[in-house]
């Protein structure tokens, strides 16, 4: 068995790879194998060669994304709140800067995932923080390195602190989840990760079973997420890649998106 290595396509550390030497999350449909089969690295050679580099993009939001770009190259997004740090998704690179960075802001009081694309080495941070990592019991078996920090929760929504919810949409993942936040926007602000996936134009939101793979939703599912929706609340959307962020008429663009699908 080899050890700490990290899927160089998807960004997933691992402390025993998979006995058939493919890394299990870019094996399923969602994911993908790069031209010329799987690839892995270590966190010593990825602490060599990038960096995080950490920017404000709202009040009280920050990005941390992996520079020079490495695997899904996703960004997690820090929101700071008066009763705790929350720290959505994670990047496979955890290095000193950021520590310290997060540290000077207060620290984390949890992590929690949209999905099972960006759990990185969610262990680390989790170790780093000493704080509760929250994933959907419904992809609990995508977590391939199970450590004492992961908090698995069920149903619709988790209630965290001062308003802030998990809110569980499913689709891309059956435990696919978005954050929201009352207190950042006037309606409320959710953070997306790949549950709804915000294109360029930024007048269109996707909700799909694989991105790269661009593997559609059934149109049942499409209706069920559409439903989900109603009763959530929010002006303010940030998504997994830099360019997302809209922060005004983010609920009238994923109602418009959706309605395509019902004619
Ligand atoms: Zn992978
Ligand atoms: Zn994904």
């Amino acid at each position: 068995m080899q050890h700490n290595k990290i899927c160089s396509t998807c960004g997933t550390h691992y402390t025993e790879i998979p006995a058939d030497g493919i890394c299990t999350i870019c094996k399923d449909d969602r994911q993908y194998l790069p031209e010329g089969g799987q690839k892995w690295t270590t966190p010593a050679e990825l602490d060599k060669h990038h960096g995080v580099r950490i920017s404000k993009v709202g009040e009280n939001i920050y990005e941390l994304v992996v520079i020079p770009k490495f695997a899904i190259s996703q960004r997690a997004l820090l929101v700071l709140s008066a009763e705790g740090n929350i720290l959505w998704d994670c990047v496979p690179l955890l290095n000193e800067p950021a520590i310290e960075f997060i540290r000077s802001k207060g620290g984390l009081k949890a992590i929690a995932f949209s999905h099972p694309h960006y759990y990185s080495n969610m262990n680390d941070w989790a170790a780093a923080f000493d704080c509760p990592v929250y994933i959907h019991r419904s992809d609990q078996q995508w977590i391939v390195n199970h450590g004492p920090n992961i908090r698995l929760w069920s149903g619709e929504e988790e209630h965290l602190w001062e308003g802030i919810r998990i809110i569980n949409i499913g689709g891309h993942f059956p435990g696919s989840s978005i954050l929201h936040v009352p207190n950042l926007s006037a309606l409320g602000t959710i953070f997306s990760g790949d549950t709804i996936h915000l294109s360029p134009s930024m007048r269109h939101l996707s909700v799909m079973y694989s991105y790269p793979n661009q593997i559609p939703l059934p149109r049942t599912e499409m209706k069920r997420i559409k439903k989900r929706f109603e009763n959530i609340q929010f002006d303010a959307l940030y998504g997994v890649y830099g360019y997302q962020n809209l922060t005004v008429g983010a609920r009238e663009v994923l109602h418009e998106s959706l309605e395509r699908y019902l004619v």
